[in-house]
């Protein structure tokens, strides 16, 4: 069911503290962390706490929720000090966009240029 902890998931188990992630912010009801395989000199991943599968699932169910991810994806780009070169926000939706991790997150890229449109 949506919102509740899915117990093969991975970013569950990283905002339960069952497995370890390089946390840079957190929340009541988000986690940051610096993702595992990074794109450029800051690429931060904001999870919600709560499983959802993608970024739309959680907008529909937990609007709020995606307000606090957002904000969260701001607050680090600003303590990464990229605020003010410009970032980007990524919510890969779907495998034929890229998702590969099945719980919703928005990865904060920055620190290098970026092109568009995005490959
Ligand atoms: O948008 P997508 O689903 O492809 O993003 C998943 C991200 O999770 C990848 O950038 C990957 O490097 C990251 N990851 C991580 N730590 C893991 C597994 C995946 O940071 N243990």
């Amino acid at each position: 069911m949506a919102g509740e902890a899915q117990g093969d998931c991975l970013f569950c188990k990283m905002a339960a503290g069952r497995i370890p992630a390089d946390v840079v912010r957190e929340s009541e009801t988000t986690l940051a962390f610096r993702d595992i395989n990074p794109q450029a000199p800051t690429h931060v991943l904001v999870i919600p706490k709560a499983h959802y599968p993608d970024a739309a699932a959680l907008a529909a169910a937990a609007p709020q929720v995606m307000a606090d991810v957002l904000r969260e994806a701001g607050e680090v780009a600003a303590a990464e000090g990229v605020a003010e070169s410009g970032y980007r926000i990524v919510l890969n939706t779907g495998a034929g966009a890229g998702q590969t991790v099945f719980h919703a997150h928005a990865h904060v890229l920055g620190g290098r240029g970026f092109t568009w449109p995005p490959g």
